[in-house]
């Protein structure tokens, strides 16, 4: 069903039952929470295995992916986590988050790791020095009003296997993709307060 809320749209309160934890080693966590619980979704910030426990689905922001893979591997979150993901806890990676989330990372570190879950290879930085940092307007699968996305030193999309779903391209590259419970963003959704992104991945994961 296409979603027709806005940037304006008031709050809703129908998503009190979820819980989405959002992942807060470092970076851009705070926005995604809000965003969240403006959605009327609980929220909780998750920064060591404890904070796993109920979660209904989670967020991993952007960032750095190299300094959040350390982060996740010190505090001890990287395994359980990655088993959480596996057995198919919904998880919507965003910039970093994205990079965390793909089969295939070019010019990362050679120590990174990540959760392996969409059939994606991405560039970190890929688009370049020049546009370090952009905003474009992209249409959505499932929106009626295109979506404002900020790009911020952003992972570039060079593959994407049979198993995947676009939801958005730029230039003809894909910036918004779906592999069942896996969605990821190459922009950072969170920034601007429309909610609509946030809506469409629970809506991913939850039945109503
Ligand atoms: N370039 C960063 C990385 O490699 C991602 C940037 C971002 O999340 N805004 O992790």
């Amino acid at each position: 069903m296409p979603i027709e809320v806005g940037d304006d749209a008031p709050a809703t309160s129908g998503f009190a039952d979820l819980t989405v934890g959002v992942l807060a080693l470092q970076g851009a966590f705070a926005l995604h929470q809000q965003r969240l619980q403006a959605l009327g979704v609980e929220a909780p910030l998750v920064r060591t295995p404890n904070d796993l426990e109920n979660l209904d689905a989670i967020v991993l922001p952007g960032g750095e992916s190299t300094t959040m893979s350390n982060l996740l591997a010190t505090s001890g979150l990287f395994d359980v986590l990655g088993q959480r993901l596996a057995d198919g806890l919904p998880v919507f990676g965003t910039c970093a988050g994205m990079i965390l989330c793909a089969a295939e990372v070019r010019d990362g570190r050679s120590d990174q790791r990540g959760f392996d879950l969409m059939d994606i290879s991405v560039t970190r930085n890929g688009y370049g020095r020049q546009l370090e940092s952009f905003e474009a307007d992209v249409e959505v699968t499932g929106l009626a009003k295109p979506f404002h996305a900020l790009f911020i030193r952003a992972p570039f999309v060079t593959r994407v296997g049979d198993g995947v779903e676009i939801l958005a391209e730029l230039d003809g590259s894909a910036v918004l993709l779906r592999q069942q419970g896996c969605t990821v963003a190459a922009f950072h959704p969170e920034l601007t307060n429309d909610t609509r992104l946030h809506r469409i991945f629970i809506d991913s994961f939850s039945a109503r």
